[in-house]
């Protein structure tokens, strides 16, 4: 252990005892000043009982049993002496520490009244920069130090002092400050290097740190011979180089409060004297509890700002807009949110890659840059939440982009589609930042003016951009999922849209070929295929119930008279409309098909002899009626009608049908001739 650590400071006193709190093993070189105790001679070892009278060592060596420290300050009557002392009692290794301090309970009532009002002032308080004014005040009010300061973290560890409150006696109405006292520190920083993570990391145990004294002489441990662990110890003298560092600010008594964020600590208040400055333990704890309180409130405002931002960033989102009914394309998407999302993050450009297209609003670069930015960071950044810089020329993926005029991007990935994702991404122009330094922030040595502190050191930061807030990190997650699963719908109903359109392109396909495959491409009744099958079907009905059927097999007279002396094409029109006219007088159930040429079939279903003879009477004599433009005398036709009997087939059907006809053209033609019952 090195030397200093056992080294104290002296407001207090300590006294060393052994595991079991019963003998004393060492004490602080003021025990005997404060309590009237002297120190134990070599190898001897006086009982707890004869400082702290029987009663008190009892208790803390009954409350300490099992136990790391004591759940609360003792108080008690030195016997000796007839002042009050406050006692602090915890295990440190194989000693338990006991640390006194004397107390002035003056004045106690008051104090309870004061921090109960300043408490409720800041409850109220619903500004950052209001609480920590009001904080700052209320402690200089309290301790009487001559500054008090809240001194902010950023993400670097660089210190900024964001409120301050100076005795009145600091500041001369000259402005000038009077000798021996502390400047103002409102707005300067401290670099990072001040704050080591050992300090940190100390604040998070002990966030209570007084130093009364930074010059006085510091309380040694009687017998020196004894090691002990005094890290842990409220009393312990600050390290030489924190002494120094107090020294060059100018500062001789010192408070600091760690100020306890959720993701660890948010900042220090901290109280400077440019005297030594005592403060009394109700002092410390009241001071305590109003850091404390001024914490959790600060850090609910700022959950409260960023819930309310979130819910903005919510509130513009695609989907919970109304047009989720109808997926718009990524360009309409775009155009229509760019400003929105610009504004939310506070950025002077935005830009949507999606599928090797780049949309572009604001100020951004030019799109063969995104498109390359873009094949960067698809490598690059695999992880799924956003990506950014404040700095692209010093960022080793944008800094041969030619970004110039960009100095922040924000890079939201939207896994789209599971090769390529599309990316958002936002641009923030240089914010060229003047800081103020209160210590130098390079680590070069000594520089004379260190000693003065009032001398602010100015550094201009270029080439950087506002910095992207965690909430506005958050926010981008939200945003991207959401632009995720708009882009998605669309591509998902224009893939439904697609497929819907091949699927009526096949059915008409189907359809056409249907067409082609049954019907006659001429009258558009059932071709020569398409009536066989009708027979055929006819044909097994027949044979297996009985059902009589018909075939009429007619042609028309003398068709080639009309081709020549009117034209083939008059001829098609009257075979359309001799199709149209017999279809149309025919009955549901039977049916009409082109045989060939100038020859028709009609299938007369559930017809014996006569009903197909009178069918076909009233065919022959309907024909003749027929009205065709160019035609000077009737068109008439001659009919061959053959009924179903037994062992017919289709083709012997049809030759005894064929038959009728010819003897019906060979009669005379435009007449109905029956087709005798073949043999059996
Ligand atoms: P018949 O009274 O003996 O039946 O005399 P016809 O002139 O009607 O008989 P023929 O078989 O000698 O002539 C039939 C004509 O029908 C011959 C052919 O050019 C014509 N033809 C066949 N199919 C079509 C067609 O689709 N359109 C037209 N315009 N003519 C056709
Ligand atoms: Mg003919
Ligand atoms: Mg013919």
């Amino acid at each position: 252990m090195s030397k200093h650590h056992s080294l104290l400071q002296s407001f207090g006193a300590l006294l060393v005892l052994d595991a079991d709190s019963r003998r004393i093993q060492a004490i602080s070189s003021n025990v005997a000043v404060m309590l009237g105790v002297s120190a134990p001679e070599e190898g001897r070892f006086p009982m707890l009982s004869s400082v702290l009278g029987k009663r008190l060592s009892q208790r803390v060596r009954y409350e300490l049993q099992g136990q790391q420290r004591l759940p609360g300050p003792l108080t008690f009557k030195c016997p000796t002496r007839s002042n009050r002392f406050q006692l602090h009692a915890y295990r440190a290794g194989a000693h338990v520490l006991v640390e006194i301090e004397p107390l002035n309970t003056l004045g106690k009532q008051r104090l309870l009244g004061t921090v109960n009002e300043r408490l409720m002032r800041l409850a109220e308080a619903t500004h950052q920069e209001e609480l920590l004014d009001y904080l700052v005040m209320a402690v200089q009010e309290l301790t009487g130090h001559d500054r008090v300061s809240v001194c902010h973290f950023d993400s670097d560890w660089h210190g900024l002092i964001v409120a301050e409150s100076l005795s009145a006696s600091s500041v001369k109405p000259s402005g000038e400050l009077p000798l021996g006292r502390l400047p103002a520190l409102l707005g300067q920083r401290f670099p990072a290097k001040d704050f080591p993570i050992a300090l940190r990391r100390a604040y998070e145990r002990h966030p209570v740190r007084l130093i009364q004294d930074v010059a006085a002489t510091c309380e040694d441990l009687q017998p020196r011979d004894v090691a002990v662990d005094v890290s842990a110890c409220f009393l312990r003298a600050p390290a030489p180089e924190r002494q120094l560092y107090l020294q060059r600010l100018g500062v001789r008594g010192a408070l600091s409060v760690a100020m306890q964020g959720d993701a660890g600590l948010w900042g220090l208040l901290y109280c400077h004297s440019a005297t030594a400055h005592p403060v009394t333990p109700p002092v410390r704890d009241a001071v305590r509890t109003l850091v404390q309180m001024a914490t959790q409130r600060l850090l609910l405002l700022r959950a409260r700002q960023e819930a309310r931002y979130l819910q903005r960033v919510q509130d513009s989102l695609v989907l919970s807009s109304n047009n989720r009914l109808k997926p718009q394309n990524p360009y309409q998407l775009f155009t229509q949110h760019a400003d929105t999302w610009q504004s939310l993050f506070r950025a002077h450009g935005v830009a949507l890659w999606v599928k090797g297209s780049v949309y572009q609003s604001g100020n951004t670069p030019k799109p063969e840059a995104i498109s390359q930015f873009v094949t960067r960071i698809e490598k690059a950044h695999i992880h799924s939440g956003p990506w950014c810089t404040q700095e692209t020329t010093k960022e080793p993926l944008t800094s041969s982009l030619g970004m110039l005029e960009h100095s922040g991007v924000l890079a939201i990935p939207l896994p789209t589609s599971p090769t390529q994702r599309s990316w958002l991404i936002f641009f923030r122009p240089e914010q060229v930042e003047t800081l103020y330094w209160a210590m130098q922030p390079s680590s070069s040595p000594l520089h004379p003016l260190m000693l003065s502190p009032s001398a602010a050191w100015c550094e201009e930061v270029t080439g950087k951009s506002e910095a992207w807030q965690r909430v506005e990190r958050l926010a981008a997650m939200d945003l991207g999922e959401d632009l995720t699963l708009a882009i998605s719908a669309y591509e998902i109903s224009t893939l439904n849209m697609h497929l819907e359109r091949e699927r009526k392109a096949l059915a008409d396909a189907n359809q056409r070929l249907e067409q082609l495959a049954h019907f006659d491409p001429l009258t558009q009744v059932w071709n020569r295929y398409r009536i066989e099958q009708a027979i055929d079907a006819q044909l097994v009905a027949a044979q297996r119930y009985g059902a009589a059927f018909a075939l009429l097999l007619f042609d028309v007279d003398h068709f080639k008279q009309i081709n020549d002396t009117l034209g083939h094409s008059v001829g098609d029109d009257v075979l359309v409309s001799l199709a149209r006219l017999v279809e149309n007088s025919l009955r549901g159930c039977d049916h009409l098909g082109r045989w060939g040429g100038e020859e028709f079939v009609v299938l007369a279903t559930h017809s014996n002899m006569e009903a197909a003879e009178g069918l076909a009477e009233r065919l022959r004599s309907l024909v003749a009626t027929l009205y065709v433009n160019g035609l000077d005398q009737p068109m008439t036709v001659s009919i061959g009608v053959a009924v179903w009997q037994h062992g017919d087939s289709c083709k012997t059907l049809i030759a005894r049908a064929d038959t009728a006809m010819y003897q019906a053209k060979r009669n005379g033609r435009n007449r109905v001739e029956i087709a005798a019952k073949s043999a059996p």
